[in-house]
């Protein structure tokens, strides 16, 4: 009898146990936050710690790392339908929609059905639904979120489909040309004539006549085109908002420092300006934030420029966990599609340092450089992308010479600047002398071929201009964060957000 009750007493402890201390019993993700750093494999995130450590500080800590200190860290797959590398389309529609499908295919299954979406899914909660990307609204991640196209480069199709779905409340990027008139420049356009003229001008992609932005303003969005619009717009009196600050992608964050004044808001701006208009729905909401260029930077193997595309994507994510600290019912999912690059710090035989005697008396003396912190203080004298650098030069060998000595640590002679910008004989582009296969953008050859001459400066090389198959880490915290631990596959990502809402994914539309 004794017996019995005491056991009785110790199934009643348990019962109580689960319901008060597991985290699956009881959490709600009312708010949903998935950050994608597109092209920001392991080998990015730790360029990032060890600048950070070596130069400012063995106690420094970056946002994401604060962020893995939850212990919710996990790695993730990144294949595609089929083949072992993705493509970023096929890569996003598996993290928005839960599906693997074939490269360059967006919100559709290998077959091209169109599949449901997370932000789908949030908005038949009743949840509000914000997308932000530094790349343009058109492109490939911010895309699978809400477009069902067969091909990525159909990027008028998926401008339209933005506008006639006319449910997302925040829409931050760039890609004007896409939503304006044919035969239109988008400094022209009435409600675009805020972008500015550094953030990238140009005339209308369209081939057909519709202003997707007077459609917009007609379904009740307001217009922002600059960081001071942005700043100026009141979250109380804006529902719906469609932000688009330059006509292509913006430029690179290091071409953005604030020498460079842009007018280009920051990735922590427009995140802030979208959590303000987020909240206000009591039912919660789902933001998708994109550090889009860390993947561009990486396809033109240029190593400075993705450690200032890693800062501006950490300063953001800095800014989402302030808010989820404030805010509990939220969950952050942190994760890349794909590395790029196939990025590696590495030792050389390149000046070795000199030898060393040591407090015992004996002489210590290596054959290797394994890095010092040297090399970072050269990749920190960088003002410019390896691109801008190249845009300016205009082809001309002196010019690209002396770009290279006034904005960077490093310098080349004549003839190397002549080389990097020599144009192969076939296709009219500049063309590397090895793995040419692996440079399939022919105008990243001349950055990615910068990268290989100043590589042994800064211990760096790149495998590629193009993605690799690295396993990528997943990050999460708040409710349902002890999901996302362990060995993950893409498609788990947004199905357990879904589950956690108690919905499904992969389901067609
Ligand atoms: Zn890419």
């Amino acid at each position: 009898m004794r017996q019995k009750r005491s056991s009785a007493v110790g199934l009643l402890f348990v019962f109580f146990y689960l319901i008060w201390f597991s985290p699956a019993l009881g959490a709600e993700a009312k708010n949903v936050i998935l950050l994608i750093g597109d092209g920001m494999g392991p080998e990015s995130v730790g360029l990032a710690i060890y600048y950070n450590r070596f130069l400012n500080g063995m106690d420094q800590r970056l946002n994401i790392e604060r962020m893995m200190a939850a212990g919710n860290t996990g790695y993730c797959l990144t294949y595609q339908y089929g083949t072992v590398i993705t493509d970023s389309a096929s890569a996003a529609t598996a993290l928005a929609s839960g599906v693997k499908t074939r490269d360059a295919i967006i919100g559709k299954d290998h077959d091209g059905r169109p599949m449901k979406t997370i932000t789908d899914i949030a908005r038949q909660l009743g949840k509000s639904v914000g997308l932000i990307s530094d790349t343009r609204m058109t492109h490939a991640t911010p895309a699978a979120f809400y477009a069902h196209v067969i091909h990525r480069d159909m990027e008028n199709e998926i401008a339209s489909q933005l506008i006639e779905r006319g449910d997302l409340n925040v829409a931050f990027s760039g890609g004007a040309q896409h939503f304006i008139p044919a035969g239109m420049k988008v400094e022209e356009h009435p409600d675009l004539k805020g972008i500015a003229k550094k953030a990238g001008w140009g005339a209308s992609k369209r081939k057909d006549s519709r202003d997707l932005i007077g459609e917009a303003k007609s379904k009740g969005y307001a217009i922002v085109a600059n960081d001071r619009e942005l700043a100026a717009l009141e979250a109380k009196n804006a529902d719906k908002v469609l932000g688009l600050f330059s006509a292509s992608g913006f430029p690179s964050a290091i071409d953005r420092q604030p020498h460079h004044q842009t007018g280009v808001p920051t990735l922590s701006q427009l995140t802030e300006k979208a959590l303000e208009i987020l909240k206000k729905n009591p039912r919660g909401f789902f933001l998708m934030v994109e550090g889009g260029q860390i993947d561009w930077v990486a396809h033109g193997n240029d190593v400075a420029s993705v450690l200032h595309e890693m800062w501006e994507f950490d300063r953001a994510i800095g800014f989402v966990m302030s808010f989820a600290k404030e805010n509990p019912d939220t969950l952050i999912v942190l994760t890349a599609d794909h590395d790029t690059g196939g990025l590696a710090i590495a030792y050389s035989h390149y000046q070795p340092p000199a030898p060393l005697k040591l407090a015992s008396g004996e002489t210590w003396k290596t054959k290797y450089n394994f890095a010092e912190k040297g090399i970072f203080e050269k990749m920190a004298k960088q003002k410019k992308s390896f691109q801008r650098m190249v845009m300016d030069s205009k082809g001309n060998p002196a010019d690209l010479k002396r770009e290279v000595e006034e904005n960077s640590a490093f310098s080349m002679s004549e003839e190397q600047a002549a080389y990097v910008l020599a144009k192969g004989p076939k296709n009219g582009y500049p063309a590397t002398k090895d793995y040419s296969e692996f440079y399939v953008y022919g105008t990243n050859n001349p950055m990615a071929m910068m990268g290989r001459l100043f590589g042994k400066e800064t211990n760096t090389a790149w495998a590629v201009g193009t993605h690799t198959h690295t396993p990528v880490m997943v990050i999460a915290n708040g409710p349902l964060g002890e999901k996302f631990r362990g060995l993950l596959d893409n498609v788990d990502i947004p199905q357990i957000i879904a589950r956690g809402w108690g919905a499904t994914l992969p389901a067609p539309e």
